[in-house]
Order: C-alpha cells, then sequence, then structure tokens
C-alpha cells in the first residue's frame, strides 16, 4: 500500500506533537471529543430537514472505548463522517485546520504553549498514540475508509467495513516512560474526571461502559455466620457529560473559574477576561448570553482584519460563528455568544440581519455593556483603567464617528490624563472639580504627556490653577470637538483665541502695545507670508519667547493628524504665530525693525523654534540650522 506524506506544515506539527514536552496532554481527548461533536452537529442538523438520516436527537452519541489489554483508546461518534477524500485532506492537510491557521499567525513554533492554550486539534492525538488509526464512512456513501499513520512517516488510505456513518478513531497508546504514564488514559476515572472538566457542555452524550462493583447477595447461613461481603463486577453504561451548555446552568452552579475556563478555552485567547457577564433575560425574545471584556486587546484589533461579532445560538445550536449585528463597533472589543430559542434555526444570513427578535436581542446586549461598564467605572477602578488602555481608543472612535451620534451613550466612559495629578479621570470628575469661575473644559494636545507638558501654550492655564484634559491619541481631539460640550461646559484648546482668561486690562494693553509696533508686527508677517496667517503679540505666553496657535475649525494638532493620513490632498491650519511681549527677544526685534534683512531672518528662526515646540515638520532644516551659525 502506497505511503502518503504529510505536507509540509501539517508534518511540522505533528512533529511538535510527538515530541510535546506540554504538561497538558491530556487535551488530546477533549479536541477528538469536540471534533466528534461538530461532526454529529453536521448530520443533527441535516436529519432536522432530511428524513433520510434516519436518526432521531437521542440517537446521536460519542462512545468511548477503552481496552487495558490492547492499549488502545477508542472514540466512535455516528456523525457525518468523512470521504476518502476527506480523509486525505482534512487529516493529510492539516493547513485546512481553522486551529492551525490561528496558530500560524501567532508564531506556532516559538511558543509551545499555545498547544495546550488552544488545542491543535486532531493532531494532538500524537502526543499521547505511538498508532493513530481512522475509520471512517461519510453519510450517504455506501464505502468506508481507513486512515492510519504511525507519525511523520506518513499515512496510508484503504477500504474498509463500517456499518453506519460516522468516525472511529482507534489510540495505540504509547508505552509508559519513568516520567510519563500514557496508560493513565485508559482509566476510567481519569477519563471522567477528563470530560467532565473539558467536554461537559458537549450537546451529545459522551458514554463509556463504567465497571462498578458490588457486594453479592449472601445467604441467611453466611449472614448469620457474619462471614465476610464478596463483591462482583457489573458492566452500566454511563453518559459522561452533563450536556447542558455552561450558559444554560444557573449562576448559582457555576464558579468563577467554568466563566474564565470557558472563555479561554472558546475563544483562543491565553489571558483570562477582565470581566464577564452571565446574562439570562427571559423577556421576549428571551435568551442567555456570555459577554467578556478581554483584558488585552487581540494583536489585530485595530486593523481592519478584525471582525467583530458574538457567536450566535438558537437553542444550543450554533448557527452563526461571528455575528456582527449583535455589536455596535464601539463595543466590538465584546467576546462571547447569544442563545436564543425565538430564533429560528433555519434562519440564513441574509434573513438574520432584518430579523425583529435579533435587533431587539442586540439593542439590549448594548445595554448590558454599557451598564456593566459603567459599574466597573464605579466599583473597580483600576480594572476599568485596565480596560481603557486596551480599549478606550475604541471608544474615542465611537464618540467621533457618526456625526457624534453616539455622545450621549458613551461620554461617560471617556478618560483623558489629566494635567493635575497625571492621572486618567473622567469628564464628570474634570467638571466635578472645576472652579467656579471656570468657564471652559481645557484640554492640550500632543503627541505625549511629557511632550504637552511643554507646551509654552499651557502656561496661562495652568497659572490660573485649572486642570487641563491632556490628549495623546490622534482621534482626541476629533472626539472632542465632535462632542462639544459635557455638561453644558464647552471644550476649549489651550491653543484656542479666546480662552477665556485674560482681563480687559490685560487685553487692552495688548491691543495698545500690537498698535505701537505694527511695523515690527507688518514685517514679521511679510517674513513669513505664505507659512502664518498672522504674527500677534501673545496674551498667553508667560516665559516662553514664542508659539504656535491656530484661527478657524482646523487646529495644529488636527493638520498632524490628518497630514499623517496617505492622501493626495493635505490640510493647513491658520496659523498664528504669537511673540511674547514681555520677553527680552522681544526688545531685541524692535531694535532690528528697521533691517528688514535681519528682521526676516529672525522672524523665521522664531517661526521654525515655534513649530519645533509644537512637533511639527520644519520646513527647511538646513536654512535652519545655516541661520542659527550665522547667529551664533
Ligand atoms: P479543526 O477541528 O480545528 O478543523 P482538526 O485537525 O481537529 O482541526 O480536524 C480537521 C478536520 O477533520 C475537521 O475540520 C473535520 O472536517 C475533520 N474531522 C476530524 N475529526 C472528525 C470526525 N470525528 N468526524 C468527521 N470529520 C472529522
Amino acid at each position: 500500500m502506497e505511503t502518503k506524506q504529510f505536507k509540509a506544515e501539517s508534518k511540522r506539527l505533528l512533529d511538535m506533537m510527538i515530541h510535546s514536552i506540554y504538561t497538558h496532554k491530556e487535551i488530546f481527548l477533549r479536541e477528538l471529543i469536540s471534533n466528534a461533536s461538530d461532526a454529529i452537529d453536521k448530520l443533527y442538523f441535516k436529519s432536522l430537514t432530511d428524513d433520510k438520516v434516519g436518526l432521531a436527537k437521542d440517537d446521536f452519541a460519542i462512545w468511548i472505548y477503552a481496552d487495558k489489554d490492547k492499549r488502545t483508546l477508542k472514540i466512535e461518534d455516528n456523525g457525518i463522517g468523512m470521504t476518502a477524500e476527506e480523509l486525505e485532506n482534512n487529516l493529510g492537510t492539516i493547513a485546512n485546520s481553522g486551529s492551525l491557521k490561528f496558530k500560524s499567525e501567532n508564531k506556532l513554533d516559538e511558543d509551545s504553549q499555545i498547544i495546550g492554550q488552544f488545542g491543535v486539534g486532531f493532531y494532538s492525538a500524537f502526543m499521547v498514540a505511538k498508532k493513530v488509526t481512522v475509520i471512517s464512512k461519510a453519510y450517504g456513501s455506501d464505502k468506508a475508509y481507513q486512515w492510519e499513520s504511525e507519525g511523520v512517516d506518513g499515512y496510508t488510505i484503504s477500504e474498509a467495513e463500517k456499518d453506519n456513518a460516522g468516525t472511529v478513531i482507534i489510540l495505540e497508546l504509547l508505552d509508559d516512560t519513568d516520567d510519563e504514564s500514557y496508560g493513565e488514559f485508559l482509566d476510567q476515572y481519569r477519563i471522567k474526571g477528563l470530560i467532565k472538566k473539558y467536554s461537559d457542555y458537549i450537546r451529545f452524550p459522551v458514554k463509556m461502559e463504567v465497571s462498578h462493583s458490588r457486594p453479592k447477595e449472601q445467604s441467611e447461613e453466611d449472614k448469620a455466620a457474619n462471614k465476610p461481603l464478596e463483591y462482583e463486577d457489573f458492566i452500566e453504561i454511563e453518559t459522561l457529560n452533563s450536556m447542558i451548555p455552561l450558559w444554560k446552568k444557573s449562576k448559582t452552579e457555576l464558579k468563577e473559574d467554568d466563566y474564565k475556563h470557558f472563555y479561554t478555552e472558546k475563544f483562543f485567547d491565553y489571558n483570562e477576561p477582565l470581566k464577564y457577564s452571565h446574562v439570562k433575560n427571559e423577556g421576549v425574545p428571551s435568551y442567555n448570553a456570555l459577554l467578556y471584556i478581554p483584558s488585552k486587546a487581540p494583536f489585530d484589533y485595530y486593523s481592519k482584519e478584525y471582525e467583530k461579532g458574538l457567536q450566535l445560538y438558537s437553542n444550543g445550536v450554533l448557527i452563526m460563528d461571528r455575528c456582527s449585528d449583535l455589536l455596535p463597533d464601539y463595543f466590538s472589543f465584546v467576546k462571547g455568544l447569544v442563545d436564543s430559542e425565538d430564533l429560528s434555526l433555519n434562519i440564513s444570513r441574509e434573513m438574520l440581519q432584518h430579523d425583529r427578535q435579533l435587533k431587539v436581542i442586540a439593542k439590549s446586549i448594548e445595554k448590558t455593556i454599557s451598564s456593566e461598564l459603567k459599574k466597573m467605572l464605579k466599583n473597580e477602578r483600576e480594572k476599568y483603567e485596565e480596560f481603557w488602555k486596551a480599549f478606550g481608543l475604541q471608544l474615542k472612535y465611537g464618540i467621533y464617528s457618526d456625526y457624534g451620534m453616539n455622545k450621549e451613550k458613551l461620554q461617560d466612559l471617556l478618560m483623558f490624563t489629566s494635567s493635575k495629578e497625571k492621572k486618567l479621570v473622567t469628564l464628570d470628575e474634570y467638571v466635578t472639580g472645576m472652579r467656579e469661575e471656570q468657564k471652559f473644559i481645557y484640554y492640550a494636545t500632543g503627541e505625549s504627556i511629557a511632550r504637552i507638558e511643554q507646551l509654552p501654550q499651557t502656561e496661562l492655564v495652568k497659572d490660573n490653577g485649572f486642570e487641563i484634559l491632556y490628549l495623546t491619541d490622534n482621534v482626541d481631539e476629533f472626539a472632542v470637538k465632535s462632542m462639544n460640550s459635557y455638561k453644558d461646559k464647552e471644550f476649549k484648546s489651550v491653543s484656542a483665541d479666546d480662552l477665556g482668561l485674560e482681563s480687559t486690562e490685560k487685553q487692552e494693553e495688548i491691543k495698545a502695545k500690537e498698535e505701537e509696533n505694527s511695523d515690527l508686527l507688518k514685517g514679521l508677517s511679510d517674513a513669513l507670508e505664505g507659512k502664518v496667517a498672522k504674527v500677534v503679540l501673545s496674551k498667553r505666553l508667560k516665559s516662553h519667547p514664542v508659539c504656535l496657535s491656530s484661527e478657524g475649525e482646523i487646529s495644529l494638532e488636527m493638520e498632524k493628524v490628518l497630514n499623517a493620513i496617505p492622501t493626495e490632498q493635505k490640510v493647513f491650519a491658520q496659523k498664528v504665530l504669537e511673540i511674547n511681549p514681555e520677553h527680552e527677544i522681544f526688545g531685541k526685534l524692535r531694535s532690528v525693525s528697521g533691517d528688514s534683512e535681519k528682521l526676516s531672518k529672525y522672524a523665521k528662526l522664531l517661526y521654525t523654534q515655534a513649530l519645533l515646540i509644537e512637533g511639527m515638520s520644519i520646513d527647511d532644516p538646513v536654512e535652519f540650522s545655516n541661520l542659527i551659525c550665522e547667529l551664533m
């Protein structure tokens, strides 16, 4: 018989399985049981619409047989089975496997830990078996086939005998070594324990013949003579799993670990969830849901590749793996599932989108998530800040998108770093801490907190003792602008024209100074023609010589952010160069105001300086450097 070779990818994985030093080799059983259950699911699904299947729901089962003499463990299902071709494709080429695809994205060979965390499907059998035989008959086919392999050397496929559709997997266990007892997987208590641990909510019964012993009936004489009891063995068929999906169990029955374990298993995350919520909604439509907030953003979360969605079950049967309609974009980080008896099993994807029941469920789920987050913010601040670090950006995008339509829903979940203690604060906390005379919610933008701290523009606001929100993400200012105000307090950039802080005297004084120096200011702005909209004397600067601010809708930060997007069209803020009339540099400028060549050089220097402070790229670094040398 021809021995076929595994595909390269499969061989690699297989090799890893065989040489695995992974301590949880036991997960192989979970993997095989899950496959069996999936196969039964498929045939059961068919049986709902196809009488020819000839099986009722109760007829479907997974059987485990352990034979200690032969050292074999057999797992049998009466599911959909596999044709010869499918045996070849599914078991010879593991690259098809969903779990492997996930793993290759996560650097398979780097981390053997991953084996246990996610399960690698069928090949995990080779962690405990020296030989694996799969006998399968596909539903609707009259031939059965046998796939056999002793590992990396390859596999054979031949015809076989099998009556009904389904699959039998026979593992010939490895010999025990000093450190490793494979024989224990034949022990009925061990098997029972593993099924309970990993496969309890598998929807079809996992059955096994379990041997018990009982005392034999004693004769009256033996009893009278006080003879010791004799025992006899008997066999009983037991269903090892409770079959009730976790989410259908009562909350009191479940422990925190059950929820967490379920999450890491099911949603391929090796970090425990930050938060979970078990929803039992008795209304119409009634549904159960398990909702999880991951503790870290998935590696592809902020990319186009990330797909949001919850698993959707209709009365325990999976109908969609990722139903995106169940989650709004701003809560796209939530993982979990929804199970409703009020959804039809045969509903198509297109119909689902228009399903009224589904919309109602989605609304209710959104409310749950929102209130869970608010609860967390109120009662578990540290946890919430952890959440905010992972997913805050998404909420800010949520505020900004759809023209601020979701402002009301999201604004109380926002956090920004505050200038006061460099701590995260909510908008509510900011407003509560506002001084009586304070009119605005002040914010400053920049790429980092350290950078913002150095901005000259923050001086005046800080000197007034007002708190400033530090906006460090690209989306922040857009979000703030689309909110416009919070609790009737307008947001105001520290770079804005009118900070509402300057006294009338100060304004008068500056105005007078500007008139007095109108020639100088004109000279400066002529020198910076096309670069700045105007040059003014600053009302906000205290110790710094210059800064930039902007007029109109587009701020300096927005110019930076928008121009970082790779498009042809560039946008520019209307820049205003502010000069501090109290700074000695101002005197210097006055003294050269008659020398237009010199003034022009100074103007360029000051403008470039201001750009640097803002963290903006400068127009002509060579010219700047030459000017500095010249001056020195
Ligand atoms: P995964 O389950 O992640 O797809 P596996 O390696 O466990 O990867 O299985 C590969 C494929 O082999 C499955 O997707 C399925 O099509 C098929 N398969 C495995 N076990 C069975 C079974 N007991 N009955 C029918 N098909 C099976």
